[in-house]
């Protein structure tokens, strides 16, 4: 049997201070038209990145919906994920290698784990590329049962080919694709049911809610980081598609007339990205030895409630990605009311409206400028500070979400 990840239950009243009574009628009325359904969420890991942030409010809500909501992640050697890091970089963008014997790996390990599924479901969805491939080998087994979706958390709008065509092969066999963009639908894909449907925070998680002042300063203070001083943080996983090493740059331009400038970069090592640790080498030797930079991690014990003192006690958020599917670290940071700098690059603008919550920017000189504008603007800081919190109510909040996960599955029943 594959892993199941537990999951605790969401009370729904609980959220009822902060999206109103409407909205969790709403989604009641949504979970009465699949009452009793038997829904599976597959993926590679149970923490680290941004769909297990997801699936941990998801699967969470979906029970106190009245729905029967499970969680299984996927085994896999890690020469396997090192073919998916590759897919995953290709379907972004990167040219990088694709041979039999990676497909050979892949295919080896779809295998395993479609013998290795358990359970019986009205609607499984299978979330990225590193699972994608387990329903052709459940269909070839005879053993296909219920609605089949695939969720592609990634921007697939210049999907490196060679990578898309295999994967489409696979995706084609199910019932819905769901993307977080029109943009990044990929063109010819026939079969599956096209559904847009972008990402939310949970304003609850512990990653996400309200902390008191004492807190945030306690946090911060015990990894020697001074919060009378200003911070940037960026927190994503240590990948050259997040370009820490740009954000680095940055920092220094914007030090030279800032000095008391600091600059945190916070990544978690998860198991389906052995990259991670090499990058993280990377960016230490680019941070050479600047005391000011403070490279943190889960294994210095950096969890939720850091990342949540952070990004709330930062002057300004980056997320400089050069490619990025979402980034729910620009609306984690947004709902706490600070600034974020994003690269202007998919899923990003989706959350950041130039000037208003934050700013896209293009280039590391780009982004230390916004930076210094920001730093020495706190009317200004306020202000988009303000207008991102409301944003992110409007439109990132798990209840929108959900809504429209339960319209979809409803569409396919
Ligand atoms: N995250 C974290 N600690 C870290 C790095 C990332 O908790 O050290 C979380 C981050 O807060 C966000 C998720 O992991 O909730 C990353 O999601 P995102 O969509 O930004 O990027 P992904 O990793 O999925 O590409």
């Amino acid at each position: 049997m594959l892993p199941s990840v537990p999951v605790p239950p969401r009370p729904l009243q609980d959220y009822l201070e902060i999206v109103g009574e409407a909205a969790v009628e709403e989604l009641r009325a949504a979970a009465r038209a699949l009452s009793g359904a038997r829904i599976l969420n597959l993926n590679s890991t149970a923490f680290g990145g941004g769909v297990a942030e997801l699936l941990v409010t998801h699967v969470g809500l979906l029970n106190e919906l009245g729905l029967d909501a499970h969680w299984q992640v996927i085994n896999g050697r890690s020469e396997f994920f090192t073919v998916t890091k590759f897919a995953h970089a290709g379907l972004q963008g990167a040219e990088v290698p694709w041979t039999e014997d990676m497909i050979r790996v892949y295919e080896e390990q779809c295998e395993e784990n479609a013998d290795e599924l358990g359970g019986e479901y009205d609607f499984v969805i299978v979330h990225d590329p590193q699972p994608a491939g387990i329903l052709p080998v459940i269909e070839e087994r005879g053993r296909r049962k219920g609605h089949w979706v695939w969720r592609c958390h990634l921007d697939l709008s210049e999907s490196f080919q060679p990578i898309w065509t295999y994967l489409a092969g696979h995706v084609a066999h199910y019932d819905a694709a769901v993307f977080t963009m029109q943009e990044f639908e990929p063109a010819g894909l026939d079969g599956p049911r096209i559904f847009i449907i972008p990402p939310s925070i949970d304003p609850l998680s512990s990653k996400n809610q309200w902390m008191d002042a004492e807190t945030v300063y306690e946090t911060i203070h015990r990894y020697g980081v001074q919060w009378n001083r200003p911070i940037v943080t960026q927190v994503s996983r240590f990948d050259p598609a997040k370009d820490p090493l740009g954000v680095i740059d940055a920092y220094r331009l914007a030090k030279r007339e800032v000095p008391d400038l600091q600059l945190v970069l916070i990544g978690s090592m998860a198991h389906d990205d052995p990259e991670g640790w090499h990058y993280l080498e990377v960016t230490e030797r680019h941070r050479s030895d600047d005391p000011d930079i403070f490279l943190l991690s889960n294994v210095q014990g950096v969890g939720n409630l850091e990342v949540n003192a952070f990004q709330r006690d930062s002057t300004v958020v980056l997320q400089k990605s050069l490619r990025e599917g979402f980034g729910l670290t620009v609306s984690e940071a947004l709902w706490k009311g600070t600034p974020v700098i994003g690269g202007n690059v998919g899923g990003i603008r989706l959350q950041i409206e130039d000037g208003e919550d934050g700013f896209l920017v293009e280039s590391p000189e780009q982004c230390a400028d916004r930076m210094l504008r920001l730093l020495g603007d706190p009317d200004e800081l306020a202000r988009m500070g303000r207008r991102g919190h409301e944003i992110v109510r409007e439109r990132f909040l798990t209840f929108r979400e959900l809504r429209d996960i339960l319209e979809m599955l409803a569409a396919l029943a």
